[in-house]
């Protein structure tokens, strides 16, 4: 009766001590404290001397010492720990716990030879087991004393060993996620930066440099290249080749070269559309004939299709493993994009070439017939080519009004032209804005007084100089005092205004007209735009005139702002730096 009581009040302790000591577990998920905390509580269990614990590495795969209790590093490393291995290995093998009271007569062990010499009597052992798998094992044992542990003592270290192996399993994979999160967040921003500086560049060559610079880089290899393929045209017969572009490493080149389609490496990457990893490359194997240790040639794809390969080479042991290729693949997607936007780019650079050399061309081929036509209409006009009936002097004027459209249309495409490709040339000045106000004004005056327009004009005196191209400036006032004018019924008001600032002169045109709509505001000043509007379309015009003048104030450092509103009248500020005011 009373050794059963005992043995329940020692059955509860054990259990209450397992308790403690598993409740600790788990409480973090640091793996090195994990194993701390476990390898005290098995000492504290079992009431052991020493006790170490092994887990299989995970990289290796080999048992290694994890954690240890009162056993230095020349046990550790010393012979004396054969007999702690024989025991761990059968504790894994047989997947069960071991006890043995008298190691040095437990007929298991003791035909070690190494038992004899150190003496071990009490051991216990217990795999360390997850989910059937098995992680190491826990080892404790005591040299002076035999008989110390019992079969209670290995039961609870079994079952100590269960929930030790359960904590050590979740830390492990709590580092795991952690790396592996912390490498994709690190590759993410790599590649971040990598987009940035492809985006940005928009020449083809300078991609193809960045990406191979990025592909060295990062996988440490001692060269490479990188080529885009293209096609030949022959007369009948199309030929593709490799063009290396850009190459880097012992034999540095820039001349582009040519690689032919048969060519080993090539044809193997075309045919599985997947990277290549070639092991001691030949001369004739090399994609750019040096030798190499190992090659990788990763295919650069547009929608699926290969349309360029980057290579890369090593000359040392050095390998170029999975993780490289994974992140050359990467880069090459990326590449492909940035070569395909370059593509674009330089195909809209040429073609908006063409258009304005074709625009010079028309515009200049158009003036001269036009001058031409304009001579003799002035001629019969003054009578030189005899009198003139009043229909034929009506129908001249017709002619010489379609003529100044025509030549406006003429003006207005060249200035288009000359300011989309930089040519347009400003010659800056200080000048007086009075002066030019006056001329733009008087040559504007028998059209706004034809439509019984009243021209107010407020303009301080003593302004300060401006300083800009006067003629231009001169151009942007009568588009916008024509617009006005065009766009304000008979009898309306146009007023101009002019308003020094610290530092600009405000110039504004007000008028009290038509106005516009806020859908139309939204396009005003692209070229071509005209609104839809009826008592607009009646007006002559090409929609060329806001977008020339919003250009032109802004290469003369100034700034473009209006206001209006449908029905009752739209007002236009432009801006123009004071003289001697840095720009
Ligand atoms: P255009 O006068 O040759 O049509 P612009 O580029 O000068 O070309 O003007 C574009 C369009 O902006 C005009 O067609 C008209 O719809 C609108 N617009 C410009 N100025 C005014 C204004 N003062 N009042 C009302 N609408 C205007």
């Amino acid at each position: 009766m009373i050794m059963t009581e005992q043995i329940a009040e020692r059955e509860q302790a054990r259990l209450a001590a397992l308790y403690e000591v598993s409740s600790q577990l788990g409480k973090t998920l640091d793996l090195g404290e994990v194993l701390n905390q476990v390898m005290d509580a098995i000492i504290q269990l079992a009431g052991a001397e020493r006790g170490f614990l092994m887990l299989y590495d995970e990289v290796s795969g080999k048992l290694t010492t994890r954690a240890a209790r009162n056993l230095d590093q020349n046990t550790i490393d010393g012979d004396a720990m054969n007999i702690s291995r024989t025991v761990i290995e059968r504790a894994i093998a047989t997947g069960e716990g071991i006890l043995t009271s008298n190691a040095q007569e437990d007929e298991r062990f003791s035909a070690q030879t190494s038992v004899v010499g150190y003496q071990l009597r009490s051991i216990m052992c217990s795999p360390l087991k997850v989910r059937g798998r098995t992680l190491g094992a826990v080892y404790v044992d005591n040299r002076l004393f035999s008989g110390v542990f019992s079969q209670e003592d290995l039961d609870l270290l079994v079952a100590f060993a269960n929930q030790a192996a359960m904590a050590i399993e979740n830390a492990r994979l709590f580092v795991q996620t952690d790396q592996a999160l912390a490498r994709r967040v690190e590759e993410l921003s790599l590649f971040q930066r990598i987009d940035q500086q492809l985006n940005k560049s928009l020449e083809l060559n300078r991609v193809l440099g960045l990406s191979l610079n990025w592909a060295i880089a990062l996988t440490n290899a001692d060269g490479g290249s990188i080529g885009l393929i293209e096609t030949v045209k022959e007369s009948e017969t199309e030929e593709k080749y490799l063009r290396l572009l850009v190459y880097r490493g012992s034999d540095q080149s820039n001349e582009a070269r040519v690689v032919p389609f048969d060519h080993p490496v090539l044809r193997d990457v075309l045919a599985a559309n997947e990277s290549v990893l070639t092991v001691g490359v030949s001369a004739e194997e090399s994609i750019d004939g040096t030798p190499a240790n190992v090659q990788l040639a990763v295919p650069i794809r547009q929608d699926g299709r290969p349309i360029g390969l980057i290579t890369l080479e090593t000359q040392h042991a050095h390998e170029i493993d999975r993780e490289d290729v994974a992140f050359v693949e990467r880069l090459a997607d990326r590449a492909a994009v940035a070569i395909k936007n370059a593509r674009l780019y330089e195909e809209i650079h040429a073609a908006n070439k063409a258009k304005s050399e074709f625009v010079s061309l028309v515009a200049h081929e158009l003036r001269v017939p036009m001058t031409s036509i304009k001579g003799y209409t002035d001629l019969m006009n003054s009578g030189m080519a005899g009198p003139l009936s009043d229909m034929q002097k009506e129908f001249l004027t017709v002619i010489q009004r379609n003529l100044e459209r025509m030549s406006s249309l003429i003006r207005d495409l060249s200035d288009i032209n000359r300011i989309a490709s930089g040519r347009m040339k400003f010659d800056f000045q200080d000048f007086a804005l009075q002066t030019i106000a006056d001329d733009v004004l008087g040559s504007l005056r028998e059209r706004i007084e034809a439509r019984n327009q009243t021209l107010v004009v407020e303009i301080p005196e003593g302004l300060t100089a401006v300083h800009a191209d006067p003629t231009r400036i001169a151009q942007v006032l009568a588009n916008l005092v024509s617009n006005a004018n065009k766009y304000t019924p008979d009898g309306g008001q146009i007023t101009v205004r002019v308003e020094q600032r610290e530092r600009f002169t405000a110039v504004t045109v007000q008028d009290n007209g038509i106005g516009i709509s806020a859908e139309d505001q939204a396009q005003l000043f692209t070229q071509f735009f005209r609104s839809e509007d009826q008592l607009v379309r009646e007006q002559q015009g090409w929609g060329l005139g806001l977008s020339i003048v919003r250009k032109m104030v802004e290469a003369q450092n100034g700034e473009i702002s209006f206001a209006s509103e449908l029905g009752k009248g739209s007002t236009f500020t432009f801006t123009i730096p004071l003289a001697n005011i840095e720009a």
